[in-house]
């Protein structure tokens, strides 16, 4: 079980919070995580084993994708920040795109991200 994880900035803390909170079934279930660069550095905080790809704005969020479409990812956790601009608009769509047209699962907020997570039983 792969879960990919991205938070915007202004969703960074809330990201380590929530895995922090969900640690041990995470743990239980063997997942691993993989995360864009940023994500990545912060997720660690939280005890879990994190592989880091590019920061998001410089092709993490499409590298996530590519991930995505090859079948290597079980789930997505992007926490976006809706109040604010990206310039890296176009593949944060884009990773959205491929999880629908793959059919993976794809949380843009912890209480949906929750809700994954208790899917693993
Ligand atoms: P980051 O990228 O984890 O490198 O900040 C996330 C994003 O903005 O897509």
């Amino acid at each position: 079980m792969k879960i990919a994880v991205i938070a915007h900035d202004g969703k960074k803390a809330e990201m380590v919070q929530f895995l922090m909170e969900h640690i041990a079934e995470l743990k239980n279930n063997s997942v691993s995580i993989i995360a864009t660069g940023t994500t990545g550095k912060h997720a660690q905080k939280s005890g879990l084993k994190v592989e880091r790809l590019l920061s998001g704005p410089l092709g993490g969020d499409a590298q996530i994708a590519a991930q995505v479409a090859e079948g290597k990812i079980d789930m997505v956790f992007f926490f976006r920040d809706p109040l604010d601009k990206h310039p890296h608009e176009p593949d944060i769509q884009m990773l959205m795109r491929i999880c629908d047209v793959h059919n993976v699962p794809l949380a843009t907020n912890p209480a949906t991200a929750a809700s994954l997570i208790k899917s693993l039983k």
